[in-house]
């Protein structure tokens, strides 16, 4: 049988994206080696360096490359020098219309605490114990992009949702509940807000007809927000829309330790998918090599998973990261004394080499 072959489109971009996306380069030339991995990778501009060069930020080349490839790998856009720029010629503009053009509606960020990190959230340890959530968050419709209008004495941003909208993105959580613990909370403010009310008719009902392995259970927004921080190991999958998702995945981020250890995936129903870290090209410490890249890694992870159909291969590389951290290889973000990018990617590399994974689950 011969190996599949997938194509994925890598996109350095800004600050220290180009520093992380090298060491994701590193990982999966070692895991093309050691587990017949067959990916060809084509570098392409987007953000600030496209702005550059060819004075957009997301050029036709680069949006043609994504079309012909399986997923697209990111490392981060945006800095001080294009903060100026009008908003056409801003780096983000770039990450927003890659989004939209390919309609990546499914984001995914998962929220796994570890033993070795609990000590860098600010959190209790005993709180963070067993913390492992996905959070799904419907990225392209809801208030961000209702109808809006101001003027000079009020102003006005237009929340809506279709039934399709909500039945496609339930169906992408549904199927991740399936291989975690058929669990699902759908998160809203259905005691106040019509879309919600919606959301829970609409949801529901996908639940019970297509999915009825699964027990789906409701919880109000603010109720949620402070779960998160009183027991967050309660939740397993957490579905919820554009606004909420947006400010509860920041939240939960915060459980882990580092925005350097944070992984996401914005998917579109043909299993197509942006992969990046989620923090920004932070500026501060670009150039250096002092950049934590594992929250890039455990994107690649997320790529091999999702759209590249290699759940092993993600496995093996997740296990190797965790296999690091209880090992202590941590950069400067955790600890003062902690180790380079370049330091980081090669114990990675080494240990996929070498099959070295954590010992034991944690
Ligand atoms: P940021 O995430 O870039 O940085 C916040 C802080 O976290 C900084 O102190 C930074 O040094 C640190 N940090 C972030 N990632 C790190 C890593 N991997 N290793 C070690 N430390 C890390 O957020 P910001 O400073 O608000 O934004 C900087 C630029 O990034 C802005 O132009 C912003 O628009 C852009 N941005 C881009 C994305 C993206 O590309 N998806 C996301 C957020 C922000």
């Amino acid at each position: 049988m011969s190996t599949p072959s997938f194509k994925v489109v890598g996109l350095p971009g800004d600050g220290i994206g180009p520093e992380v996306y090298a060491s994701a380069c590193a990982v999966l030339a070692v895991l093309q080696e050691t587990h017949g991995l067959n990916i060809e990778l084509e570098e392409q501009l987007i953000g600030g360096a496209a702005v550059d060069a060819t004075g957009s930020p997301l050029p036709p080349a680069t949006i043609e490359a994504c079309r012909r490839a399986d997923a697209v790998l990111l490392g981060a856009v945006g800095g001080p020098k294009w903060d100026g720029n009008p908003a056409e010629l801003r780096p983000e503009k770039g990450l927003l219309q890659i989004r939209a053009e390919f309609n990546l509606f499914c984001n995914l960020r998962p929220i796994v605490t570890h033993p070795a990190l609990h000590a860098f959230s600010p959190l209790r340890p005993e709180r963070l114990q067993g913390v492992d959530l996905m959070i799904v968050r419907e990225l392209t419709g809801g208030i961000y992009f209702g109808k809006k209008w101001r003027d000079a004495e009020q102003a006005e941003d237009v929340c809506r949702y279709t039934r399709p909208e909500i039945e496609r993105i339930t169906r992408a959580a549904a199927r991740i509940a399936r291989q975690r613990s058929k669990r699902i909370t759908l998160v809203d403010k259905a005691n106040v807000l019509e879309t919600s009310r919606l959301w829970r008719e609409v949801a529901h009902r996908v639940i019970d007809e297509e999915f009825p392995d699964l027990r789906m259970e409701n919880m109000y927004v603010d109720a949620a927000s402070m779960r998160l921080l009183t027991r967050p190991a309660d939740f397993d999958v957490l579905l919820t829309e554009n606004l909420f998702g947006d400010i509860l995945s920041d939240e939960a981020s915060m459980l882990c330790g580092s925005m350097g250890l944070l992984p996401s995936a914005s998917l579109n129903e043909a299993r197509f998918g942006l992969y990046e870290p989620v923090h920004g090209s932070a500026p501060d410490i670009a150039g250096k090599g002092v950049a934590n890249p594992y929250a890039m890694l455990l994107s690649v992870a997320m790529m091999l998973r999702h759209s590249l159909d290699c759940p092993a291969e993600a496995d093996a590389l997740e296990n190797v990261i965790h296999g690091c951290w209880s090992d202590g290889l941590l950069t400067r973000d955790l600890r003062p004394d902690g180790l380079g990018t370049g330091q980081v990617t090669a114990a990675v590399c080494e240990r996929l080499r070498a099959g070295i994974a954590a010992l034991a689950p944690f």
